[in-house]
């Protein structure tokens, strides 16, 4: 008999993220692929005798490759009726191959059960208490991801929304930040625009950044992952955190 593929949704870094379901998949597997992203803590949920195999991948050259020999590993497993769970960070539908990985298997003929997991896109800021909307001062959040397939920076995107006055969220942008805060200045954007870089969230080692865009602008060397959330909504959370201090309390 064949066995099935649950794609799964690790959460964004606190094993406590996890959902009911990603732990009981992780229960039930008896072949676990892991993610870069994923902390082996969660691992602790799997079975005694499942076997779990780290498969994390940097961007980049070479990545096409992997992820190739992923998709085999997955589909070898299957059909060999083993049960596979895949565990990718956060969600696995935003920024993280998952339809490739799914439309492969599905191509031969293998089950596959998505389970959602908490996306980074709401994680780091709901971690870092930055609102992604807020009545009357944003009512859009923008996902995007700082380059394109060529490595080109996405700056028009960026500054299309951002013209929009809703919130902008740039993933996978941390080692690119500098040059992106750089771009958008000259483009003409408000130099006091609310940024914050949420890096490593959920984890004991989450850090938040904030400043005014020109400020950002100046920083450098950002620990990965990171997260950049622009817009109006960050100036509350920026707002507060002043007062806090000059209140004496941070
Ligand atoms: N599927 C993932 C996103 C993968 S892309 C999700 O839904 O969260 C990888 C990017 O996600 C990183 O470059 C970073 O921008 C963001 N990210 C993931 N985990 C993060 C964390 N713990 N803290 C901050 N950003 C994170």
């Amino acid at each position: 008999m064949k066995g099935k593929v649950y794609l799964v949704g690790a959460g964004p870094g606190d094993p406590g993220l996890l959902t009911l379901r990603a732990v009981e998949a992780l229960r039930e597997c008896d072949v676990i692929l892991y993610d870069r992203l994923v902390d082996p803590a969660v691992l602790r949920f799997a079975g005694a005798s499942a076997q779990a195999i780290p498969v994390g991948k940097e961007a980049g050259p070479g990545s096409g490759e992997l992820q190739a020999r992923i998709n085999e590993m997955m589909l070898a497993h299957a059909l060999s009726g083993k049960m596979v769970c895949r565990l990718k960070g956060g969600d696995p539908m935003v920024f993280a191959r998952g339809w490739e990985e799914i439309a492969f298997l599905r191509e031969h003929g293998v089950e596959v059960e998505v389970i959602p997991g908490v996306s980074s896109i709401t994680a780091c800021a709901s971690s870092a208490v930055i609102p992604l909307t807020h009545r009357g001062l944003s009512s859009s959040v923008a996902v995007i991801t700082a380059v394109d397939m060529n490595g080109r920076l996405l700056t028009d995107l960026i500054l299309r929304n951002l013209a929009l006055n809703g919130t902008v969220e740039i993933l996978m942008g941390a080692r690119r930040l500098h040059e992106i805060c750089r771009a958008l200045l000259e483009a003409g954007t408000d130099s006091s625009l609310a940024v914050a870089v949420v890096e490593k969230a959920s984890t004991p080692e989450e850090r938040v950044i904030m400043g005014t865009l020109r400020e950002i602008s100046e920083l450098d060397g950002f620990q990965s992952p990171a997260t950049v959330i622009m817009g109006p909504t960050v100036g509350l959370a920026m707002r507060r955190e002043e007062a806090s201090r000059s209140e004496g309390y941070l």
